[in-house]
């Protein structure tokens, strides 16, 4: 059922608690930490200014890296508060405390249409246990909860299950932000009757963090292309040689019987069959060579899918009305490894702009779109890593379960 969302409910003057995704990444520079893609935090503006244009009190709660209830510095949030002024073009407050005397303070100093920033909230080891205590400090004098960090909704956490479910149970709203309503809406709501030839594009490290995507995915794919090191699981499966190459040789049933039933389904289900090989010599990767054998000599690794696949792919994903891509064909960080995973970014786009419907799950695929210059080309790219993988598996994510539907 769709959720409740800010656009649903009156504003003015009420005090609105948004909980936020900018789990940004940051690096030392002269001693400061610096915001190296600020992504994420663009990614609330569009909630940010319908709060302020209707005059809400805002509060924006969020987390950044594991500190594991430590104040550890280099994780505050303060440079995420002078990022986001510039973004929004007015003030951000910020507060070096996200519970207690200070925070409270700082929320009742708010006029409408003004924002506050807590500091990270995972300084409290309370807020991954879901301490009630800690979750009832966050909703003091909260009239509103706002979820917008899609990213963390996978959690139940203080910020994102106990919050909500304390103002709701005491009368108050919980909705959904404009961000959340589009991850929703994308990976949910587009993906339930996808327009036909539907081709799913996996990759990545390891098919057991996606076998249950793919699981689900066999429902309503009509093509699912396998790309990465996950292939070789898939090629093991089926018993051809995988040389060195990253594989998970207890996984190969679950691959087996991912295949099985691509087979009864009739879904078209392939498989690289050449390859980009390398070996590490003294700890670093050789230039690689084409194999265009099915199997992958014993000393080598397979790094990337081969030309030969790469064009197969492409062709697959230029004839797609509706496409998902999550996860890279290759060791794409390295330039000599990321053909495949370019090409792949490339042929999703040319059939965006010719009327297909593209959604990009978030994590690696978003950065090579973003390589190639190519991240506004797609209809849609998640925010979300480890939440978008649990959500395309069907799983109901406590953060949006805690949410008020409409
Ligand atoms: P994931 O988070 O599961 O999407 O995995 C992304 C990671 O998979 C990236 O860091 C890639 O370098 C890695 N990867 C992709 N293909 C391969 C491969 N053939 N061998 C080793 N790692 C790979």
């Amino acid at each position: 059922m769709a959720k409740l969302t800010i656009n649903d409910i009156e504003l003015r003057g009420k005090r609105v608690l948004i909980r936020v995704d900018y789990n940004v990444p940051m690096a030392e520079q002269d001693g400061a930490m610096v915001i190296n893609d600020d992504t994420r935090i663009r990614a609330t503006l569009p909630t940010l200014k319908l709060m302020i244009e209707n005059g809400a009190k805002i509060t924006l709660a969020a987390h950044l890296g594991r500190p594991k209830g430590e104040r550890v510095p280099s994780m505050s949030l303060r440079p995420v508060a002078d990022k986001l002024a510039g973004l929004v073009g007015q003030p951000v407050a910020f507060c070096d405390q996200c519970v207690g005397q200070a925070a409270e303070d700082a929320a009742t100093k708010l006029e409408d249409g003004e924002l506050l920033l807590l500091e990270n909230v995972r300084y409290h080891a309370e807020e991954e246990t879901n301490d009630p205590a800690f979750a009832g400090q966050l909703a003091r004098d909260v009239d509103i909860f706002v979820n917008d960090a899609f990213g963390a909704a996978h959690r139940a956490h203080a910020s994102t299950v106990g919050v909500a479910n304390i103002i709701a149970d005491r009368g108050g709203q919980c909705a959904a932000g404009l961000l959340m309503e589009r991850e929703l809406q994308f990976l949910g709501e587009e993906l339930e009757a996808p327009d036909s030839p539907f081709v799913v594009i996996l990759g990545g490290a390891k098919v057991s963090d996606k076998i249950k995507v793919i699981d689900r995915l066999l429902e309503k794919a009509d093509t699912i292309l396998i790309g990465g090191a996950m292939a070789y699981t898939f090629k093991l499966a089926r018993g051809f040689g995988v040389g060195d190459s990253l594989v998970e040789p207890d996984k190969t049933g679950i691959a087996q019987a991912a295949l099985d039933k691509a087979t009864e389904r009739g879904v078209e289900f392939l498989l690289p069959t050449d390859n980009l090989i390398s070996r590490m010599k003294d700890g670093a990767w050789a230039d690689p060579e084409v194999n265009n054998a099915q199997d992958i000599p014993d000393d080598s690794e397979g790094v990337d899918i081969g030309p030969g696949s790469t064009a197969r792919f492409c062709e697959a994903i230029a004839g797609a009305r509706t496409i998902l891509w999550n996860g890279p064909m290759g060791i794409f960080e390295d330039e000599r490894f990321a053909g495949g995973t370019f090409a792949v970014a490339k042929a999703v786009c040319e059939a965006t702009a010719n009327g297909a419907k593209s959604i990009i799950g978030g994590g690696d695929s978003v950065k090579a779109l973003n390589k190639v210059g190519l991240g506004g080309q797609v209809t849609f790219m998640s925010t979300g890593g480890g939440a978008s993988l649990e959500f395309l598996e069907g799983k109901a994510l406590p953060g949006v379960a805690a949410l008020a539907n409409k």
